[in-house]
């Protein structure tokens, strides 16, 4: 896939901009970390965001119905990489079936597909990066992408 340098502002303003009107309706506080802009990593932009949204709605599903539900997106500058992670505070993930989720068509939703989280790992190891799944520490999940970041621009 495509390596090019993409800003992280960027692709979290974009994939934002596709989730908060349904997390407004449904009184899900979303925040977001504001990270330098320049900050970038290595990818391809248009699929990266296709990743974000897929992991942000997930996260809404999650928090759906709960009290106090809240989404949160923090980027943490790694120097040769960056971390961008998506957390809920949401029921968390099963342990029976934390080996499964990233398989694809493995849902639990009565119309979920499966797809996302299959979809979104292929997407970032094709960036030559990492996603993964862990416990949030209020309970929920927080699923982390970790990108080598791109040199500084000129
Ligand atoms: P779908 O959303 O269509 O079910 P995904 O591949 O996006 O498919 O997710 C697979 C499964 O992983 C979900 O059905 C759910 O069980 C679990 N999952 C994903 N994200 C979360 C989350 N933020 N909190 C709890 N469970 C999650
Ligand atoms: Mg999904």
């Amino acid at each position: 896939g495509r390596r090019e340098p993409v800003r992280i502002a960027e692709i979290l303003r974009n994939s934002l901009e596709l989730v908060e009107a349904r997390a407004r309706e449904s009184g899900i506080a979303l925040e977001m970390d504001s990270p330098a802009p320049d900050l970038a990593v290595l990818g391809d932009g248009p699929r990266l965001e296709q990743v974000l949204v897929n992991l942000l709605q997930n996260a809404l599903d999650a928090v759906g119905g709960r009290p106090a539900p809240r989404v949160g997106v923090t980027v943490t500058d790694l120097g040769a990489s960056v971390a961008i992670a998506v957390g809920d505070n949401g029921p968390g993930i099963a342990e029976a079936n934390r080996a499964q989720i990233f398989d694809a068509f493995f849902t639990t939703k009565p119309d979920g597909l499966g797809l996302g989280l299959a979809i979104a790992r292929g997407i970032v190891e094709d960036c030559g990066g990492h996603l993964t799944v862990s416990e949030g520490e209020a309970g929920g999940s927080v699923f982390r992408m970790e990108l080598a970041r791109a040199p500084v621009q000129a």
